[in-house]
Parts: C-alpha cells; sequence; structure tokens
C-alpha cells in the first residue's frame, strides 16, 4: 500500500471518508481507495522504423519534407503544415547537455531502477532529445559536456532503448 493509501486510510478512520488536503492549494481532495495499476500503449504503426531503428543500433528522428521542421521523438505527421511525406534521419549521436537532473526520489513504478539522470542535450542535427544519462560519477557531469546518443539495453528488463553517454 503506497504513502497515499495510508494517509487515505487514516482520513477514513478519523472522518469516516476518503478526503485528504491537496498537498499545494490545501482544497478538499476526495481520493478512491482502488489502486489502479495502468500500463501505457499506444500505436507504432506509423512510426515503426524508429523501432526497427533501435534493433539495429539506430536512433532515428524524423524531418517534414515540405517545411523542413524536424521531430525527436519522431512524429509521422507534420502539426504545422499537416502532411505526412518525412524524411527518416539517424542522428549522428553528437550532442551538447544543456540539463539534466538525478532522480533519487522515483515513482513507484521506477522504484527499481538505481538512481538515475535524466538528461537534455541539443544534438547536431538540431533536435533535443531527452533521455537517460549514464554516468558512473555524477560529479563528472559538466555544462555544455558532449555526450553521445546510443542504443542501450534497460535492466533488469532487457529491452532497448536509447540513452547517453559521456564522449
Ligand atoms: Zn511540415
Amino acid at each position: 500500500m503506497s504513502d497515499l493509501g495510508e494517509i487515505v486510510k487514516k482520513s477514513i478512520k478519523e472522518k469516516g471518508l476518503p478526503l485528504i488536503e491537496e498537498a499545494k492549494t490545501k482544497l478538499p481532495l476526495y481520493v478512491s481507495v482502488r489502486e489502479l495499476p495502468l500500463r501505457f500503449q499506444f500505436g507504432t504503426a506509423k512510426i515503426q522504423k524508429f523501432f526497427e531503428g533501435l534493433k539495429e543500433g539506430k536512433v532515428y528522428m524524423t524531418q517534414c519534407k515540405k517545411c523542413g521542421e524536424k521531430f525527436f521523438p519522431p512524429q509521422a505527421d507534420c502539426p504545422k503544415c499537416r502532411e505526412s511525406d518525412m524524411d527518416w534521419i539517424p542522428l549522428r549521436g553528437e550532442g551538447e547537455l544543456l540539463t539534466c537532473t538525478m532522480i533519487i526520489v522515483k515513482p513507484s513504478t521506477y522504484a527499481h531502477y538505481d538512481n538515475y539522470v535524466v538528461a537534455i542535450a541539443q544534438m547536431k542535427e538540431g533536435v533535443k532529445v531527452l533521455a537517460w544519462l549514464k554516468i558512473d560519477d555524477p560529479r563528472k557531469i559538466k555544462p555544455k559536456m558532449k555526450v553521445r546518443l546510443t542504443t542501450v539495453e534497460r535492466e533488469p528488463e532487457g529491452f532497448i532503448t536509447y540513452g547517453f553517454v559521456p564522449i
């Protein structure tokens, strides 16, 4: 049971209702006593090339053939000119660190991972990429440091994703 679950239990015991105070606004909040595990899903038919690329060790962005707008994560449709004619461009992987943060207090679904660094880097191709930065000692992180975007295996699940490593 989560901390929130404990708070709700306490509230029911004291007030007979699962009413709590919202942390920021202090307004009353009704909290369902049921905890719902959710598994996020989305269709990949139009961006399948991205996942095939990951299997081949490539990280793709898309670029609208009409207006030149670049997208990462890749999009199959350009929201600017409503075209679906995209170039698929593999990122060479060279980027410059813009910002990052180390996650120590994790969402419950990420609790099984060691502390991790979430970073945003400016890639040479002109897109910004958000990904985990794998670094043995976070004290080595410097502003504007060069990072490489690469495919990585996320343990313990073992699925292929992408991430940064220092250059
Ligand atoms: Zn466009």
